[in-house]
Parts: C-alpha cells; structure tokens; sequence
C-alpha cells in the first residue's frame, strides 16, 4: 500500500512551491487508497521559527488536502516531528559507524576553515571526500587508540557518511527516469552533528524506512542528495522507496525561480495564507487573504508540473485525485502565471450559485457595517458575471447599500446638462405614479415617456443612472430601480437635482 509523505522543515510559511508539493503527495496518495503522512522535520534548532508549524497545518487544511497521519493525528508511526523522535537517530549512526559506512571526524570549524581557504588560494573548493580524508582528522586516517583517546575525552565530532569510490551510480527517478552519478564526486555528508542531533539527510531516510514511506514526492532542489540517499538505504540494507522530483516552479518571466520575494515585487501572493513575521512583523499576502477560493488555488497548484493531456481546466480536487499521474508530471520548470490564477478564480466564482456567493458576499458587508433590506442573492446575480473576487462585488455594487455621496466628474459632465434637472423634475412625477415597480414595467413606463418627448433616450437614461449609481457603469439601471425600490430611487433622483 502506498504512503507518501510532506516533510517540510518548519523554518517559516509555506511557500506555494511546498503547497504543490503536498497536493502532489496528497493526489498520489489518494488515487492509490494510500495514506498522506505530515512530518515536521524541525532537527535544525537554529531555523525553528514560532508558529511555522501551525501554518503549514492550516494551510494544508484551507486547500482542502488534510493528512491521515502527522502531529496531533497520530496513525502507527509517531511521533511525527523529528524533534521528538531525537533519540531514536543515534543508533543508526552508531550502526553505519560498525559496517563501515561512516566514520567519526574530529575537524574542528576552525581547522575547516582552514582547509577552505588554502583551497581557495589555490582556486579549488575543498571537498571532505575520498581524495583527502585520509588527510584529515578522523577515525579512517587516526589510529584506533587516538580515536578512542578523543572518543573518551568528550572531543567534539560529526559522524560523516563514507561515500564509495569509483562506482558509477544508476538512480531511477519516475520523472526523470535514470540518472547516471559518478560516487566520486560526492563528499562525504555529515550525518550526526556535534550537538547530538541528526542532520537533514540521515533523519529523513531513517524517518522515511521506519514510517515505511513508499514513494517519495519532492521538490527538484533535493535531486542532488538523491546519490546519498539511495546510499544510505543500501548502507542500512533497507529498501529504497521510488522516487520522483517534481520540476521548479519559474517567475512569471519564466527566468529563474519563483521566490519568496517575488510576490511582494509584483504584486500576488506566494503564499496559501497571509504570515506575519514574528520577528520583523512584516505580513507576507497569502491567497486566502486575498479572496481566492481554495479550489482556484488548487487547480492551478496542480498544473504547476503536471498535465492532463487534455484541453479540460477546470478540475475539482476529486477529479484531480482520478486524473493525477506521475507520468504526466514534466521535468522542464513549470512557469507561475498570476493572471491564470486569477482566472481560475473568476470561473471558480461564475460557477458557485448565487446563493453561494450571497453568503460571502453578506460576511463583507457585515465587516463593513451594512445592514441592509435588500435580497443579496438577487443584487449578486446582478452583478456577478464581471467579478473574480467577492470583493469585486462590493466594488461593483456598493450602490446598491449606499447611496452616492458624490457623482463621477467625467460621468456628471457627460450626463448632466442644462435642461436634466428640469426632466428629471418630469421623471420624478411619472415614477410616482408607478406603483407596480418592476423592471420590466419601470422600462416600459419611461422608454414610452421618452419616446413621446421625442428626445434621446441618453438625456434621461444617463443622468438616471448617474443619480442612482453615482458612474454610469454597472448593470441594466432599470433593473437597479426597481431593487432599490421607489422610495429609494425617488430619493436618489431628488438628492442629485439638489
Ligand atoms: N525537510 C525537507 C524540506 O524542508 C524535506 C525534503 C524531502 O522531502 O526529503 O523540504
């Protein structure tokens, strides 16, 4: 059975580049009746940020691709955040130490240093590897006495893993298929630090053997530690699982890749929700904030690499976990465009019911302190074919809860003339005696009366629906006269001949 897990390191928010590799984790678990498995991987105490981790939980749960199994959802295999399960790494180290496939090294930073700069001088990168460990301090150049000696003195030391020599490696990559790795050209990574903890790549393979993680689904920024990682399970004798590495997610430009930073530079999120930084205080925008549906979000998070080979869009995340396949993830980077987001936004708005809508839509007049007596579902439905965020509806609509305060300069030059106050006068008379105040009898009404003056129909029409609106823009203004209501209109018109 499948299980595949997310793993991020909880060093700040969730960037949409970690998004889409947990919606990834969750279609592929999902379409196999597989488990979802979240694992803080919070071993480096230095990047621990407050808060990171309550993060990537909501934000996992607003996108609406929960795990089965992590913190607080304990299955079989907890705990699930490294910090807890620190003890537990030691043994593994100790047990690569006695087969030979790591060694203690007793290099202090300084010495490092030391050995970077000479380096340096000469225009190579110092690399601890086969070529020089032998040169260095550590238990495969030290006599067993000497290393015994420092063992006992409490010396401060690393465990690095002893990278084979001379071997062509062939690793399998279900998106990429085989990568070809010369094992020379590795350096030999430390897997236990000084400080008692586990680094990075020995924790996660330990993590991902003992939590019998199947498939491992991550960014394409790991591939250079997939050499070591296929290592290391066959240094332990253990089963590697299958592994694919999803491509980069580029700027808008398509040169680079997308940053943190860049969000704020052009303006959208890069985030699923918004993040105040404890330390600096700086909020970062995220798209829950911004008024975008967690569908929307999803849609697009998951075209971001992968495709369905067919001209459809449009996905719900049911549909989603059917037609998701790893074999139609690409290897080329994949390119944000913000646009498509909100495009996604939009049909996702166009499709939900204005009833739906209307909910939403009330909750941001509530925030603004409008109550009003008007049925919003009929005002959305008015007004909901140009909108992309509920917002916008306020943007469009606000007439409708409050009359204009003042009017459109271009508009009031445009419709307001010499003779209007005079013909509104005329307006106002006739729509008095209107008591039957639907559309489709207010258009009838007036057109008549306009048609009998023999004058434009711009010369009422106009100032009308700047009396009502305060623009000339918005929807059919018989339509809004008669969701306003008489009494209302009737105000409106005597307010503007003021
Ligand atoms: N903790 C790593 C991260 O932050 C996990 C990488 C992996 O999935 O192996 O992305």
């Amino acid at each position: 059975t499948v299980r595949v897990r997310f793993a991020p390191s909880p060093t700040g928010p969730l960037h949409i580049g970690g998004v889409r590799t947990a919606l990834f984790n969750y279609l592929f678990a999902k379409k196999h009746q597989g488990t979802f498995v979240l694992r803080i991987e919070d071993t480096d105490q230095n990047r621990f940020v407050d808060g990171a981790e309550k993060y990537i939980i909501d934000a996992l749960n607003w996108c609406g691709i929960p795990f089965d199994e992590g913190p607080g959802k304990d299955g079989d295999f907890g705990p699930y955040r490294q910090s807890e399960r620190k003890n537990l790494y030691k043994k593994y180290a100790d047990q690569l130490i006695s087969n030979g496939h790591a060694y203690y090294a007793f290099d202090t930073a300084e010495e490092l240093n030391d050995h970077r700069s000479e380096h340096e001088q000469k225009g190579k990168t110092f690399i601890y590897n086969w070529h020089n460990r032998l040169k260095l301090k550590n238990s495969l150049s030290l006599s067993n006495e000497e290393v015994q000696a420092k063992l006992d003195a409490g010396d401060d030391h690393v465990i690095r893993f002893k990278s084979p020599e001379n071997e062509t490696l062939k690793l399998q990559d279900i998106i990429r298929g085989e990568i070809t790795i010369d094992t020379n050209i590795l350096d030999d990574k430390v897997l236990f630090k000084s400080d008692g903890m586990p680094t990075y790549h020995l924790a996660n393979i330990v993590d991902d053997h003992l939590m019998e993680i199947t498939h491992v689904i991550r960014g394409e920024e790991w591939l250079p530690s997939l050499a070591l990682h296929v290592l290391l399970y066959r240094a332990f004798g253990w089963n590697a699982p299958e592994f694919a590495h999803l491509p980069l997610i580029l700027k808008p430009t398509g040169k680079g890749k997308l940053s943190k930073r860049d969000g704020d530079k052009l303006g959208f999120p890069v985030f699923p929700l918004a993040w105040k930084d404890p330390h600096t205080s700086d909020v970062s925008r995220g798209y829950r904030e911004d008024g975008y549906f967690p569908e929307a979000v999803v849609n697009f998070l998951a075209f971001l690499g992968w495709h369905p080979g067919t001209d459809q869009e449009l996905f719900s995340l049911n549909e989603l976990v059917s037609a998701f396949d790893l074999s139609r993830v690409h290897k080329a980077g994949a390119r944000f465009d913000p646009d498509k987001t909100k495009w996604y936004n939009q049909q996702y708005l166009q499709q939900k019911s204005d009833k739906e809508i209307a909910i939403l839509f009330s909750q941001l007049l509530t925030t603004k302190n409008i109550s009003t007596i008007l049925d919003v579902t009929s005002v959305v439905s008015m007004i909901k074919e140009r909108a992309t965020f509920v917002s916008d509806l306020w943007d469009f609509g606000q007439f409708f809860f409050v009359a204009p305060r003042e009017y459109d300069a271009k508009a009031a030059k445009k419709a307001w003339k010499e003779d209007t106050p005079h013909l509104m006068q005329e307006l106002l008379g006739l729509l008095e005696s209107i008591d039957d105040f639907t559309t489709a009898n207010l258009q009838e009404i007036v057109k008549s009366w306009i048609g009998a003056k023999e004058i434009g129909f711009g010369k009422v029409m106009m100032p009308l629906r700047l009396s009502l609106v305060g623009s000339l823009s918005g929807p059919d203004v018989f339509e809004i006269a008669s969701m306003l209501g008489k009494q209302e209109t009737i105000f409106r018109i005597e307010k503007a001949i003021d």
